[in-house]
């Protein structure tokens, strides 16, 4: 048996289509051709803040066995079926859309596995360019397929490293994605909601992101858009995912898959000490200072100020979208310590999570009472201290107390329905 990866990227647009869809796809044709996959399918997110995405910057592998004997007469056959597939089902019309496919063949594996696994890590965490990709192709002469500017070779170029890599990589997750029957595309979703609410309840922290509970039990596994899914399943255990699809209830499911994927891994997120290392466009992890209060604008976006340990000092948003988490960012007081999870985007910090190392003390100041009749006594104006209507004492001294924090420390993180996807979910961080 020879080893081939097959990776794919960018052929959908908000107009429809959607890149797993075409694995899922091609999956069927190999199954069909009686060809061994490997594995799992892999459904790899790469840097969630890229301006060219259409959702949520997925790209998509997959590794099979060929037999030797008809080697090559096998792989050109099913090279030309995907080509013909991307050409015919790609959503090219639309300027972001520029598919990129790649073949890469088993005697390239170990010459080129270091450089795909940069090249992944970039992807995830930073910004490549076209020309990167494509000098890469051409030095190792990898089988590709474009169109338009072909820049989907990016993500195939970094899912086929994500394959490459996989005996390192410790931290996955799997999704099981359905599709709709391809009459319906376009069409409003049927699915009965409670079916989902039982389900989520029953498997969760197996499985997560199913309903949003903060959002009137918002069912977030639903895809809204014009795309061919009808729901995904985010989880753990491969056992649960590949049986929900006989409890949950909905339209006709036509095809069906479980990829495994590095979404809800933080895998995106870099550690840093210091604001004066972030770059655009990257995901960062950092410890600060609270610096100040925070600022509430119109459209409900929150705004807090963190000082780094070397006293530079940044801001971080948490935006209307991102729900109840708002709230504890209003309740943090300077001098707390905590760690920000979030993407850098013109000059701020776009939160996804935070982490409370440190809840410092907060004080209020009261009138004091009188020490005769127990009433409290009314201040005299500034400075001038505190005097009791009744029996005409006056004294200075107020009253401080500590005020009792309505927050603790630990993880708290933006509603599900505002989660990226290669944010990890605290649910994931606890168990
Ligand atoms: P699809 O389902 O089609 O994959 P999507 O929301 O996942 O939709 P894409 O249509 O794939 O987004 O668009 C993302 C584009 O950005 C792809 O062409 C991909 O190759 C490219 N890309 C991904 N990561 C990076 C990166 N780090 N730097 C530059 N380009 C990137």
């Amino acid at each position: 048996m020879v080893k081939l990866i097959i990776a794919i990227d960018d052929t959908d647009s908000n107009d429809g289509m959607c890149t797993t869809y075409i694995m899922t796809l091609i999956i069927e044709y190999l199954k069909g051709n009686n060809f061994e996959i490997i594995d799992f399918p892999r459904l790899v997110r790469l840097n969630p803040s890229i301006p060219y995405k259409t959702r949520g910057n997925a790209a998509l592998s997959i590794e099979i066995n060929i037999n030797e004997k008809n080697y090559t007469v096998d792989k050109n056959k099913i090279i030309n079926f995907i080509i013909k597939l991307i050409k015919e089902k790609s959503m090219v019309s639309s300027k972001n859309t520029n598919p990129g496919s790649i073949f890469l063949e088993e005697k390239q594996y170990q010459i080129i596995k270091d450089t795909l696994k940069n090249f992944y890590f970039k992807a995830l965490r930073d910004i490549v360019t076209i020309k990167e990709a494509m000098s890469i192709v051409i030095e190792y002469n990898i089988n590709h397929f474009l169109l338009k500017n072909g820049r989907g070779i990016i993500g195939s170029l970094a899912a086929a490293g994500y394959i490459l890599i996989s005996n390192d990589i410790k931290d996955y997750t799997y999704e099981l994605l359905t599709y709709r029957d391809s009459n319906k595309f376009g069409s409003k979703r049927f699915f009965f909601e409670d079916t989902f609410i039982i389900f989520d309840k029953k498997t969760s922290p197996k499985t997560w992101d199913t309903i949003d509970y903060s959002k009137k039990k918002k069912l977030i596994c639903i895809s809204h858009s014009k795309d061919p899914v009808l729901y995904g399943i985010r989880g753990n255990d491969y056992n649960i995912l590949n049986s929900s699809k006989n409890y949950l209830i909905s339209e006709h499911v036509d095809k069906y898959c479980i990829f495994k994927t590095n979404q809800s891994t933080d895998e995106h997120i870099i550690n840093i000490d210091s604001f004066s290392k972030m770059k655009n466009l990257c995901s960062y992890r950092i410890k600060g200072i609270v610096d100040n209060k925070s600022r509430t604008i119109i459209g409900g976006h929150v705004f807090i100020d963190i000082k780094d340990k070397y006293g530079v000092i940044f801001t971080c948003a948490a935006y209307e979208k991102t729900g109840n988490f708002r709230k504890i960012i209003q309740k943090l007081i300077p001098g707390d310590i905590i760690e920000v999870f979030g993407s850098f985007k013109n000059n701020t910090v776009n939160l996804e999570k935070i982490n409370i190392i440190f809840l410092n003390k907060e004080y209020i100041t009261e009138n004091p009472r009188c020490h005769i009749c127990g009433h409290k006594m009314k201040s005299r104006g500034t400075n001038k201290g505190y005097k009791c209507k009744k029996c005409k004492i006056i004294t200075n001294e107020k009253i401080i107390s500590e005020k009792i924090r309505d927050i603790n420390i630990g993880y708290y993180e933006v509603t599900p329905d505002a989660r990226r996807h290669l944010s990890k979910p605290i649910i994931r961080i606890k168990n």
